[in-house]
C-alpha cells in the first residue's frame, strides 16, 4: 500500500510529476498563450516539448511509447499546465480521449500505428461527435458510414471540433448499420485530414485562443477497412471508453484554471493598496470570496482525483459518475474562480494587460463542453438519485 493511501494525497512520483510539469509550463506560461492568439499562432513548440518529456503520453502504456501511467496522471500534468497559464486543450482530445479509445479498443496494428506518435505529440488526433442538428442529444447525430467492398464511405457533418487545423487526423463518431439487427449504432473512424471529400471551416469565436473550432464536411470520405476502430460489432462501450476520460480531464483543465485565477487574484490582494497601508486583501469583503474559490476548488480537484482513480482502477461505471460530478464542479470552479479574480483586480481585471478578461470567457467553456452543466445535473438526477429520466 502506498503510505500516502492513509491521507488522501496523491503518490509521491505523481507529487514529482507535477513539479516537472509546472516547470516546463512555467517557462512558457500565460505571455506564451496570448501571444500564439493574438498572432495566429499555436502551441506546437509547448505541445512537442511537452511530448518529448514524456508528459503527452503518460497515460499510453509503456510497450507503445508512453509513460505506462492513467488517467490519475495525465490528468494532474493538464491541471499543471492550465495552472501555470498555458493549458493545452488538445490535451483533452488527442492522449485522453483518442489514445484512451484506441489503447483500449483498437486492434495490435491500431496501437502500433496512432499510439507512439499520439504519445510523443507528433501525431493530433483531434475528436469529432458534436452534430448542428443533435447538440446534447448524441443519439441524434446523422453522420454515417456504410461499406463499399473494401472500403467505408462516410458522409455527414461536425460542428464545434478543435484543433482541426492542426490535427493530423480526427477520430470521428459515425453510425453503421449492425451486421445482425439492421440498426445503426455509433462506430468510429480515424480519418486523416487530408483525405478527399474532408473539408472545414473556422467557427469565429468570441474568445481570443490559439485552439480554433471548426464545421466538417465529410463528403463520401473512402476510408481502408482498418480505420474503423476495433470490430464492427465493437458496441456503445467504445465511447465511452473516451467520454470518461474527457470529462475527467475537462475537470482538471478547469481546476487548473481556477488554480491560475486565484493566485493572480491573491497575489493582488496582498499588494494593492487604496486605504492607507493596508492591502485590499485585509478586508472580508475581498478576502472571503478568495476563500470560499480555494473551498470549492479543492473539493472539484478531490472529484476529478476520485474518478480518475476508479478509472485507473477499471470501475467504468464508478468512474462515470464521478467523472460527470467532477466536470460539473470544474466548471463551477473555473466560471467562480476567475469571476472573483476579475473582481479583485477591480478595473484592471478587464483590462488587456492582466489578461484576466478572456480567461473569463474560456472558463465558460467548463460549463458547457464536453457536457453541459444541465445534461450533468440529468445524469445525476437519473443515475445518482434515482429520478425520473427526463431526457
Ligand atoms: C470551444 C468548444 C470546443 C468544443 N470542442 C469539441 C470537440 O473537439 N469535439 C466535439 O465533438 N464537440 C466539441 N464541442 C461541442 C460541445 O461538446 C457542445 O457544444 C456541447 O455538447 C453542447 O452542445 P450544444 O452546443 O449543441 O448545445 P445544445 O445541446 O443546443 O444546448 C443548449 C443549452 O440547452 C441546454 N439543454 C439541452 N438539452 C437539455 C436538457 N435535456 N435538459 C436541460 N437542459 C438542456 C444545455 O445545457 C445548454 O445550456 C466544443 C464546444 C465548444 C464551445
Amino acid at each position: 500500500m502506498n503510505t500516502n493511501d492513509h491521507n488522501f494525497s496523491e503518490p509521491d512520483e505523481r507529487v514529482a510529476l507535477r513539479e516537472s510539469v509546472a516547470k516546463l509550463a512555467g517557462k512558457y506560461g500565460r505571455e506564451y498563450v496570448e501571444r500564439q492568439a493574438a498572432s495566429g499562432g499555436k502551441m506546437t513548440e509547448m505541445w512537442l516539448e511537452m511530448g518529448r518529456t514524456g508528459f503527452l503520453g503518460v497515460n499510453i502504456p509503456e510497450e507503445y511509447g508512453g509513460g505506462g501511467g492513467g488517467m490519475s496522471d495525465l490528468a494532474a500534468v493538464l491541471e499543471e499546465c492550465a495552472s501555470a497559464g498555458a493549458p493545452l486543450l488538445m490535451m483533452v482530445v488527442s492522449p485522453a480521449i483518442c489514445g484512451s479509445i484506441i489503447n483500449r479498443c483498437g486492434t495490435a496494428a491500431q496501437k502500433q500505428t496512432w499510439l507512439p506518435a499520439i504519445a510523443d505529440g507528433t501525431h493530433l488526433m483531434a475528436f469529432g461527435i458534436t452534430e448542428s442538428d443533435a447538440g446534447s442529444n448524441s443519439h441524434q447525430i446523422t453522420t454515417t458510414a456504410r461499406r463499399d467492398g473494401d472500403e467505408w464511405v462516410l458522409n455527414g457533418q461536425k460542428t464545434f471540433i478543435s484543433g482541426v487545423d492542426e490535427a493530423h487526423s480526427v477520430l470521428i463518431v459515425a453510425r453503421i448499420e449492425d451486421e445482425k439487427t439492421g440498426k445503426l449504432k455509433p462506430a468510429l473512424f480515424v480519418v486523416p485530414t487530408d483525405s478527399p471529400g474532408f473539408s472545414t471551416a473556422p467557427i469565429e469565436m468570441g474568445w481570443m485562443a490559439p485552439e480554433k473550432q471548426f464545421t466538417l464536411f465529410i463528403d463520401d470520405v473512402r476510408l481502408p477497412k482498418s480505420a474503423l476502430i476495433g470490430e464492427r460489432d465493437g458496441d456503445l462501450w467504445q465511447l465511452f471508453a473516451g467520454l470518461n476520460p474527457e470529462r475527467i480531464m475537462g475537470a482538471a483543465l478547469s481546476c487548473g484554471i481556477a488554480r491560475y485565477a486565484l493566485d493572480r487574484a491573491v497575489e493582488y490582494a496582498k499588494e494593492r493598496k487604496v486605504w492607507g497601508d493596508k492591502p485590499i486583501g485585509t478586508h472580508q469583503g475581498v478576502a472571503h470570496p478568495l476563500a470560499k474559490v480555494k473551498i470549492e476548488l479543492e473539493q472539484a480537484r478531490l472529484l476529478w482525483q476520485k474518478a480518475a482513480a476508479l478509472y485507473d482502477a477499471g470501475d467504468d461505471f464508478g468512474a462515470g459518475e464521478y467523472a460527470n460530478m467532477a466536470k460539473y464542479a470544474g466548471g463551477e470552479i473555473s466560471c467562480n474562480a476567475t469571476d472573483v479574480a476579475v473582481h479583485t483586480h477591480g478595473g484592471n481585471g478587464l483590462t488587456a494587460e492582466y489578461g484576466l478578461a478572456n480567461m473569463l470567457v474560456a472558463a465558460r467553456l467548463g460549463r458547457i463542453a464536453p457536457v453541459s452543466r444541465e445534461m450533468i445535473l440529468n445524469f445525476v438526477a437519473m443515475h445518482s438519485l434515482g429520478l425520473p429520466k427526463s431526457y
